[in-house]
C-alpha cells in the first residue's frame, strides 16, 4: 500500500481504518504528530454510542509512535479545558488517560479520580466503571463516597448507583460487595449517607436493587398478564379521529422547513397510540381504509408514523395508490419509502430505479436505496452501483443511510454478489460497524480482497479485527498474510 497523503491519513483516523495504524507504524513520529494528536484530543468517531471511543485503537498508535510521554502530556493538558459530561472529546481523553493508568501511571490514575469527583452529578456517574475497573472494590467504595457527599448536599443518586452496583455485584459477587459496603459505612459517614438513601428508596418500594430483583422474580413466576392487565391505550377510532380533525393548514406547517417539519408534526399530535398496539383485523382495516381515502400528505404521514405499523404489524397489502406517497412532500416521501420497502412489487421496483437515476432535490434522497430493498432483482445491482457513484451525498448521514441499505440488500439477497457497491462503501463509510458488516458480507461471498484483509488486522472495530484474525488463521486462505511484519 502506498504511503498516505496527509488528507488520507486524517480521513483514515476519522473512519478508524487500519491504514491509519500502518501509516503511523511506517512514518517518522514527527510526520504524523500533528494530525494524530488532533485525533487523540478530538473525538472523530461517527457514532460513539454504537462505536465506543476507540481509545484502545488510539492508544495502540500512541505506543507505535514511541512517544508515550509526549501524548500523555498533551492528553492531561487537554482534559481540564474539555471537562464537560456531555463532551465526546472529554470522554475520549478520559479513556485515553485510563489506558495509561491501567499500565501503572499513578498521575493518570489520580486525574481519573479527580475528574470523576468533579463531574459526578444527580444524573451522571460517568467514569465510575473506570474506577472500578482500575481498582476493584476500593474504586467502588470511592464512587459510593462521592455519591454520599452529594446526597448529604441534597442530591439524589441512588437510582444511577443502583444499576452501577448491580454490575459490580455481578463482577465481584453479591456478598463481597455487600460486606465491603457495610464495613466502609461503619467508618465513613458519606458511604453511610448513601446506604441510608438506598434503604429509604427500597422501603418506599421504588426501584431499588432488591425491589428490582423482587419484581423480576415476580414477573418470572407469574402467568402472562390477562387482557384486563394490559395498559390502557387510546382507542384506535379516537386516535384516527384526532388526526383527521386536524386541518394541517396553519402557519407553522406552512412555514416549516425540511429541518423542522418533523418536530412541528410531533408537537401537534400525540402520534402514538400508547400502550403496545395489538390491533384486531377490523381495526387494521379501518386504518387501511382511512389511508386509502386520505389525500393530505401530513395526515397520511401521521397515520403511517404512529408506530402502529412496524415489524410486528405490517400494512395488510400494497396498493398502487401508495406510489404517489413517494412523490409527496417530506416527510411523507421518506416514510413512504420505508413503508413500501416491505413490499415486493414491480411498480415499486420501477419507482425505486427511477429515483436512483435522478438526483432528487430532497433531503432524504437515499429513499431510492431504501425503496428497492423489497422489490430488488439481481440485475439491479448495476443500477445501484451507478447511483452510488453519481450521486452527491450532502452529508454523512445520507451516505450512511444509503450504505446501510446496500448492506441490508446484501444480507437479504445472499445469492447476489454486490462486490462493487460493498467495496465502494467500504472506502467511504464513516461508521466502523458498517465496515464490519461490509467485510462480513464480502467474506460470505469470498470476495474480500487481500489488501482489505491486510488492512483490517488494524481496524478500530474489534469484531472486524476478530473476523480478520479468524480468516488469517485458517491456513487454506491467504496463509502468506500471517507473515506480514508490523
Ligand atoms: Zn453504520
Amino acid at each position: 500500500m502506498n504511503p498516505l497523503t496527509r488528507e488520507e491519513f486524517q480521513d483514515a483516523l476519522k473512519k478508524g481504518l487500519g491504514r491509519a495504524v500502518r501509516h503511523v507504524r511506517s512514518s517518522p513520529s514527527e510526520v504524523v504528530r500533528e494530525d494524530f494528536l488532533d485525533a487523540c484530543v478530538h473525538c472523530k468517531a461517527y457514532d460513539t454510542q454504537c462505536e465506543g471511543f476507540r481509545t484502545d485503537w488510539l492508544f495502540g498508535m500512541i505506543e507505535l509512535t514511541g512517544e508515550l510521554d509526549y501524548y500523555r502530556g498533551k492528553i492531561l493538558e487537554a482534559i481540564p479545558a474539555s471537562r464537560d459530561a456531555d463532551s465526546y472529546d472529554f470522554w475520549q481523553l478520559y479513556y485515553l488517560a485510563k489506558e495509561y493508568a491501567i499500565r501503572g501511571d499513578a498521575e493518570c490514575r489520580t486525574v481519573l479520580y479527580r475528574e470523576f469527583d468533579l463531574l459526578v452529578d444527580d444524573n451522571n456517574i460517568g467514569g465510575a466503571d473506570t474506577l472500578v475497573e482500575l481498582d476493584g472494590i476500593p474504586g467502588l467504595l470511592h464512587v459510593l463516597e462521592i455519591a454520599g457527599r452529594r446526597i448529604q448536599n441534597g442530591g439524589d443518586l441512588w437510582w444511577e448507583i443502583s444499576y452501577f452496583l448491580k454490575e459490580s455485584e455481578e463482577k465481584f459477587g453479591k456478598d463481597t460487595v455487600h460486606n465491603a459496603i457495610e464495613a466502609e459505612a461503619a467508618k465513613n459517614e458519606f458511604v453511610r449517607a448513601y446506604c441510608e438513601q438506598k434503604d429509604q428508596a427500597d422501603s418506599r418500594n421504588d426501584f431499588g436493587i432488591s425491589v428490582v430483583d423482587e419484581r423480576m422474580a415476580n414477573v418470572l413466576s407469574q402467568a402472562p398478564p390477562s387482557e384486563e392487565d394490559e395498559p390502557t391505550k387510546r382507542p384506535v377510532k379516537e386516535w384516527i379521529a384526532d388526526i383527521l380533525a386536524d386541518d394541517f393548514d396553519d402557519e407553522r406547517i406552512h412555514n416549516a422547513t425540511e429541518d423542522n417539519i418533523l418536530e412541528v408534526l410531533r408537537f401537534r399530535h400525540s402520534l402514538f397510540l400508547g400502550g403496545s398496539p395489538s390491533l384486531s383485523d377490523e381495526e387494521i382495516e379501518t386504518i387501511w381504509a382511512t389511508l386509502m381515502s386520505e389525500e393530505n400528505p401530513y395526515r397520511l404521514f401521521c397515520l403511517l408514523y404512529s408506530g402502529i405499523f412496524s415489524r410486528r404489524i405490517r400494512l395488510p397489502r400494497f396498493d398502487p395508490k401508495m406510489l404517489a406517497w413517494i412523490d409527496s412532500p417530506y416527510p411523507l416521501s421518506w416514510k413512504a419509502a420505508q413503508t413500501l420497502a416491505d413490499f415486493s412489487d414491480e411498480s415499486i421496483r420501477l419507482k425505486a430505479l427511477e429515483l436512483l437515476q435522478t438526483i432528487p432535490a430532497k433531503r432524504n434522497w437515499h429513499d431510492g436505496f431504501e425503496l428497492i430493498c423489497g422489490s430488488f432483482r439481481s440485475e439491479d445491482e448495476e443500477a445501484i452501483f451507478a447511483a452510488l457513484q453519481t450521486h452527491h451525498f450532502p452529508h454523512e448521514g445520507c451516505l450512511h443511510s444509503a450504505g446501510h441499505d446496500i448492506i441490508k440488500l446484501a444480507e437479504t439477497y445472499p445469492e447476489v454478489m454486490f462486490r462493487e457497491p460493498l467495496l465502494w462503501y467500504y472506502e467511504r463509510t464513516p461508521c466502523s460497524l458498517c465496515r464490519h458488516n461490509i467485510v462480513k458480507e464480502l467474506d460470505k461471498r469470498q470476495l474480500v480482497p487481500k489488501e482489505i484483509w491486510e488492512e483490517c488486522v488494524d481496524d478500530c472495530d474489534d469484531r472486524l479485527r476478530e473476523l480478520t484474525e479468524k480468516h488469517l488463521s485458517s491456513p487454506e486462505l491467504f496463509s502468506p498474510l500471517r507473515n506480514i511484519t508490523p
